[in-house]
């Protein structure tokens, strides 16, 4: 493709709109444009790496067995209905009417459609298993839509989905995608981690992330640092070594703490570590107040929590509510006589004479031992874990990271077929609920990953894998005869050799196309102009590692080769996997 007939509006300064790199260096790039809150345009550039990421994405899915389909964006309420998602899934979830007054809303992914569509027509084990998938565009009305493609509200997503007549058939599909995943992002050239996962709304037996590390990343991953383990921190299990300090508690006594609102103010002013003083959490479960106690260092997990009360939705009370139903101001609550369902953190049994809130203004109680003084319900794995945690599967030391979700494999069961009866009958003629599977890739997130994880101070990096164009070639004097006319000729040779090429003819000042090219990222770079010629040659550049050389022009097409090929193996070299 020619520079000078393409449309690639780069931009020289960065947009104040973004806050990381794989946003603004999009934006800078020329290849998406925001058209409200969390919705983009694909310019022609990006619109090529999505092309190729799917491309990618196609040939292993096809590979694994899995048939192409292509469903609605616009899904009837009804469906979502019988699966109990329409009341489950909240305000992600963009619902409307229809003219006829129908309810209506935008797939934010297609469990309800595939399986209503596969119940309908499977009806003997025969016909199994079914394996399907589709790119296609996703709406989530997303309550923090941010970082550019990172986290859209409409984005572009590959789904697949599995139905199998048992149980090991369905391990069969989910390992298929499982190593079909790690492959894509092996050949995407993105380093990335496989970690076990929680189920989230869609629920279902077990899961797993595919994860790019990236200190960007809004997730937090867990790694042994002996064994394989490795987990999301929404699911990292903690083991308590169940060890107690056997420590006298005196009797409580309250102290007045004016203004103390925090750990670090309560801390500060009574002198006590973090660790000896209880956060006391209030929180609505399903709309019913409860307590959650973790240690003033550590954090709670929510999504633990909601797990062990089997609730749909969880969040923090309102300041007002908490004053209303502990009598005291935000900051200030406490255990001790507390009307309220009260959780504990399983690590707050090792331990006795904590300091707590005291459920008045500005107080504080010291020396509680919480089995002697509060009406804990249960004591339960509640919190996050920590660097000073110890693997849950060999008790080695652990390190936390950022990570990005690009994938996600989920081992459904029978959450979807027997909500909404996906029913088969087996050899004997018995009916049996299907066991599904469902497989999703973020293939715009995919890009903004690839990025976090790839670029410099003068742009993008790209691996070639994905790379809009594999190379870029510059003629640096469009005027001169001899430098445009071998410029042309390599312009003609590259797509022969497999090689899509980004041609700048501008007639623009070489270092407006050098910043171009390095901003635009393709993995190499060729140099044409009257003084290279002059010495028979093209000067070439290795975008990743910056690396300069000279290809002779007489024998363009070996030199080229060689080059090209040590330019893409120093990527395959690079790629990091699980
Ligand atoms: P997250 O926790 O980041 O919101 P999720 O668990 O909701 O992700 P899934 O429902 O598993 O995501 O969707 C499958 C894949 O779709 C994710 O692994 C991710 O790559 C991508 N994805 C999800 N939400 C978004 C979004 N808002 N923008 C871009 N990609 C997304
Ligand atoms: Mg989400």
């Amino acid at each position: 493709m020619r520079f000078s007939s393409c449309y690639i509006p780069t931009l020289k300064e960065s947009p104040a709109e973004a806050e990381v790199a794989s946003h603004r260096l999009l934006l800078r790039a020329g290849m998406i444009r925001r058209l409200t809150a969390g919705v983009y345009v694909y310019l022609p550039l990006g619109l090529r790496m999505m092309d190729k990421i799917s491309k990618i994405v196609r040939e292993e899915m096809n590979a694994a067995g899995f048939q192409e389909l292509l469903m609605p964006v616009v899904q009837p309420a009804d469906l979502w209905k019988e699966s109990g998602r329409w009341e489950q899934y909240g305000k992600e979830l963009l619902r409307f009417k229809d003219r006829n007054d129908r309810e209506c809303c935008l797939g934010p992914t297609h469990e309800e459609v595939i399986t209503d569509m596969v119940r309908g027509e499977v009806r003997s084990y025969r016909q199994l298993p079914v394996r399907l998938y589709q790119i296609q565009t996703k709406f989530r009305d997303e309550i923090r839509p941010r970082f550019g493609l990172m986290r859209g509200r409409e984005f572009i997503m590959k789904d697949a989905y599995s139905f199998d007549m048992d149980v090991p058939g369905a391990e069969q599909s989910y390992k298929s995608m499982y190593d079909a995943y790690a492959r894509i992002f092996q050949r995407l050239g993105v380093g990335f981690r496989a970690v076990e996962a929680d189920n989230g709304s869609i629920g279902g037996s077990f899961s797993h992330e595919f994860m790019v590390l990236a200190d960007t990343g809004e997730d937090t991953v867990i790694f042994c640092r002996n064994c394989d383990y490795a987990a999301n921190v929404e699911r990292a299990r903690i083991c308590w070594t169940g060890e107690k300090a056997g420590r006298p508690c005196p009797p409580c006594r309250d102290i007045s703490t004016p203004g103390a609102h925090t750990v670090a103010d309560v801390a500060g002013l009574l002198g006590v570590a973090p660790a000896k003083i209880v956060k006391t959490l209030v929180l609505l479960a399903d709309g019913r107040p409860v307590a959650a106690l973790v240690r003033g260092d550590r954090e709670l997990n929510e999504t633990k929590l909601k797990n062990l009360l089997n609730a749909r939705d969880i969040k923090l009370a309102a300041p007002a509510a908490v004053e209303s139903l502990t009598r005291a101001p935000l900051g200030f609550a406490g255990p001790r006589g507390l009307d309220l369902p009260v959780y504990a953190d399983l690590e707050l049994q090792g331990d006795t004479d904590y300091v707590t809130g005291g459920n008045a203004a500005d107080t504080h109680t010291m020396h509680v031992d919480l089995s002697r003084d509060a009406r804990v319900a249960v004591f339960a794995d509640l919190r996050n874990i920590a660097p000073d945690d110890r693997c849950p599967v060999c008790g080695g030391e652990v390190s936390l990271r950022r990570g990005i979700e690009v994938g996600h494999v989920f081992m459904l069961g029978l959450k979807y077929s027997e909500s909404m009866h996906a029913a088969f009958l087996d050899e004997k003629g018995r009916e049996r609920p299907m066991i599904m599977g469902c497989y999703g890739i973020g293939i715009s997130r995919v890009a903004a990953a690839a990025i976090e994880q790839n670029h410099d101070a003068d742009g993008i990096v790209f691996p070639p894998s994905l790379a809009p164009f594999e190379a870029a070639l510059l003629c640096l004097d469009p005027d001169n005869a001899g430098a445009r006319a071998a410029a042309e000729k390599i312009y003609a040779l590259l797509p022969r050799l497999g090689v899509d090429v980004l041609y700048d003819d501008r007639r623009e000042r070489p270092g407006v196309k050098f910043k171009d090219a390095d901003l635009l990222g393709m993995p190499m770079q060729l140099v044409i102009g009257a003084k290279s010629l002059a010495r028979g040659v093209a000067e070439c550049k290795d975008r990743r590692s910056g690396e300069k050389g000279e290809l002779d022009l007489d024998n363009f097409e070996s030199a080229f080769g060689r080059w090209a090929r040590r330019v893409r193996d120093g990527w395959n070299e690079g790629a990091q996997g699980s």
